[in-house]
Order: structure tokens, then sequence, then C-alpha cells
């Protein structure tokens, strides 16, 4: 079946089963085995390197049910806050098998990791000096730390992590910043890992190389310093870019593995272990989003369908249209291609400002009320990581097997219900203006 097929028939399945429809205008749907297989060509590209550990980056599906899937198809897992280590462990990842990468990490957020013998990499000297306290001889955490290469930013300023003033990691090429790194592993024998993150949307290859084979300089140089083997593993981070222009995954993990390669041999010739932490390259092309068309319009000559997919599903898209294009595919009610001319139409959002569209004089089949647009790839960091704005509840997201010709779902997430929206807007303390003034303000 090509994707477009698939796409068919589950949204001909969802649609018939009402979990997309009046009630439910706008869902996510995650392919498992789609995820499976970018699990295991993950593993198969680094099939070669001994012991490494692929930790997935939570932030980009932060969904219990995909991270379950993802620890028994023999995953790690990437956390980057408080909440995201509670989801990894709710989903049953070893602390073992969890690294923990917060930015600000808070001193509680420390002594956690280090008591449950979760990995961590420290941002900085500072986050160090903390560890120093907070570490007890016990704990078997790996503690690593992050360093910024500062090779440079790619396509999208927003995502490029290893620029000269980014905010994460030790600035490698700042002034004596080299020294006080060696002089920080010579003082703590448990320090035995680097990490760093260079990426990711919109960064080339070669650049994410090079600011890996700089990190395993770094090591050797550090190991040299200290005079043993003190630096064991590496911690490459994830950023693989992700094609959002057809079916195609490219770059794949192959393409990735060959060009570290090539440009540092012995980043992954096992003498050091490997840890991994891809997110987007995982999990986007793994889902997509559906949604209504409500009404169409024209407005100064242009024809707008809106539809219930805008800022709430695809903040980036929304915000960032140059640099988070989605593919948009028309569908009639039952899910069918639209086969009517194309002409170009804003699909615009629900949402009450006047930016909230998703795809600007996009030629599309001309979309009319009853309608379906799919918004393809949003398989990580869309529907999964949904913004409040205009108190929209968070979308039903489905996870979908395709068995003996039938589409199959699971729930993964269920649609919020407008009861819920209140709740967590602050029911409980609805007359706390009026009457609830206390000295701790917790009333
Ligand atoms: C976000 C993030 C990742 C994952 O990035 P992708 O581009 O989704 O692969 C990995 N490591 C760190 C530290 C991150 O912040």
């Amino acid at each position: 079946m090509t994707h477009q097929e698939k796409v068919v028939s589950v949204l001909r399945q969802a649609t018939a089963d009402g979990v997309l429809g009046q009630d439910h205008p706008v869902a996510g749907f995650i392919d498992v085995q789609g995820i499976r297989d970018s699990v295991t060509a993950l593993h198969e590209a680094f099939a070669h390197v001994p012991d490494a550990l692929h930790a997935f980056a939570v932030k980009a599906c932060p969904l219990v049910p995909v991270l379950r899937l993802l620890a028994d198809a023999g995953m790690g897992c990437e956390t980057a806050s408080p909440g995201e280590t509670r989801l990894a462990l709710a989903a049953g990842f070893a602390p073992e098998r969890i690294v923990l990468d917060s930015p600000a990490k808070t001193r509680a957020e420390l002594r956690e990791a280090l008591d449950l013998g979760i990995a961590l990499n420290a941002d900085n000297l500072a986050e160090l000096d903390r560890i120093d306290v907070l570490r007890t001889t016990g704990s078997r955490s790996v503690v690593g730390l992050r360093v910024n290469p500062q090779v440079g930013g790619g396509a999208i300023a927003e995502m490029s992590t290893a620029t000269p003033h980014s905010k994460f990691g030790v600035a490698l090429d700042d002034p004596g910043a080299r020294a006080r790194v060696l002089d920080a592993f010579l003082q703590r024998p448990w320090l035995t890992r680097l990490h760093a993150h260079v990426g990711s949307q919109g960064c080339p290859l070669p650049l994410i190389a090079q600011g890996l084979a700089a990190l395993y300089r770094l090591a050797e140089e550090i190991n040299a310093h200290v005079g043993g083997r003190q630096v064991t593993s590496l911690d490459l981070g994830g950023g693989l870019p992700v094609n959002f222009s057809d079916d195609t995954t490219t770059p794949t993990f192959r393409d990735y593995v060959r060009v570290l390669t090539d440009t540092e041999p012995a980043l992954l010739d096992g003498s050091y272990q490997v840890v991994t932490e891809f997110g987007r390259s995982l999990l986007a092309k793994n889902g997509f989003t559906a949604a209504l068309v409500e009404y169409v319009k024209e407005s100064g000559g242009r024809r707008i369908a809106l539809t219930h997919a805008g800022a709430q599903v695809a903040a980036r898209t929304v915000f960032m249209p140059d640099a988070w294009p989605v593919r948009v595919t028309a569908h009639g009610p039952d899910g069918r291609p639209k086969t009517t001319a194309r002409v170009p139409q804003d699909v615009a959002g629900p949402l009450c400002f006047a930016g909230d569209v998703v795809a600007h004089e996009r030629l599309l089949p001309e979309l009319s009320e009853g309608d379906v647009v799919v918004l393809h790839d949003t398989g990580a960091y869309y529907f999964s990581a949904p913004w409040a704005y205009n108190s929209l509840p968070r979308p039903g997201v489905y996870a979908l097997l395709h068995r003996d010709g039938e589409v199959l779902f699971a729930p993964v997430r269920t649609p919020q219900t407008l009861e819920e929206v209140v709740q967590e807007s602050g029911l409980p303390h609805a007359e706390a203006l009026l009457k609830g003034f206390g000295p701790s303000g917790r009333s």
C-alpha cells in the first residue's frame, strides 16, 4: 500500500467510527508499524557499534502509549523536564535507560535523577558544582557534560543549537573554556560522558558531523589530560532533519552514520559507548493530522477553507510558515482524494487570530464544507504538543495498524472534553478572587 492509500483507508475507517467527525473535527493518527520500522532502521544503521543506547527524545511525542511502544522496541529515552521524566518512568523505561538533559535542572530534579540512577548531562559548569553537593557515593547515574562545539547554525535559527551564542552547553571555543572543561573532568573521576546535540531541523549532516567530530577530539584530549580512559561514552544528541516535502525518508539513519564515519572514522569504532537522542526523525513521518472543513469562503478574491486544524495542533507551521511547511492533501467526507480542479486556497485553522493559517495559497483540489484535510508528517512535535489558545480541547490521538486489508485503531490520547477544559482553567478556584485570599495564595 502506498502512503496515500494508507491515509485514505484510515480516514474512511475514522469517519465511519466517529473518531473523526462532527463531534471530533480534528484528530491525530500514529502508524505503529511505521514507528517499529523507523526504530529498526535506526538500530540497523548502528548495528556495527557495540552497546549503543538509542534514547528517544520525549518532547517529540510525549504520549505514554507511544513511549511504551518505543521501550518495547528496544529504545531508551531522553527527557528534558521533570514532567518528561515522569512520563518516561510511567511508560516503563528503566532508570538506567533514561538520559536527563533539562536545560535548567533544579536541585530537586538533579537529586531525583541521581537517586534513581538516571543518566544526566550537566548543561554547564555551575550545574556540575551542584552535582558535587548532591551526588552520594552510591549513585549509579552516568554523569556527562554538554558542550557546544560552536560549529554554526543551519537554515532555521531557532532550531540551531551549536551557534556561537547558543543557550545550550559549555561554549567550547570561548576564551578559557576548554581549559576549564579539562579541569572539571580532572577534578571529577565520576564524570565519564561528553554530550553535544548539534541540531536540529534545517542543519545539514556535514555540520552535525563536524560538531560531533569535535566532541570526539575533546574526549581524546580529556583522557590524555587525566591520564586514563575516564570519558567512556559520547552522547551524540539527535537532530537528524526530516524531509517534509514528499513521502521519501531522507536523509536516512544510514546516511547519518556514513557522514559521521567519513568525517571522523574513530567516532563510531567502538572505542566509546555511544548514545543517540533522535526525536523528529523517528516519529514525524509516522503520524498525520486530519481535520474537517467547516466552511469555505472568498476574501479579497482568495479562497479560504476554514478547517479545524490550526495553531493548536501546528503551532510552528502557523507562526513560521517558511521554516515549517507541511504537506496538505484534500479528501472528501469519506476520505477519498478529491478530484476537483486545483485552485490556490488558504487552509486556515479555527483559532481567533488572523495568522491562523497552515497553508497559504496552496494549490489544492477545491475544498467544500464537510471535506477532510490531512496535514502530513505531523507525528513529531505537532498534535502531540498541542497549544491551549482559545481553550480548544486537545484532540484525540489514535494509533493504527493495517491488518489483512483492515485498519484497526487503539486509543493513545482521549479527546479532551469541555468539562476538562473548564476544570484545568481554574474552576476549583472559581470564587477565589471574590473571597479566597489568604497569606499563602494557595487556598
Ligand atoms: C530536542 C532534542 C533532541 C531531539 O531532537 P530531534 O531534532 O527531534 O531529533 C535530542 N537531544 C536534545 C538535547 C534535544 O534538546
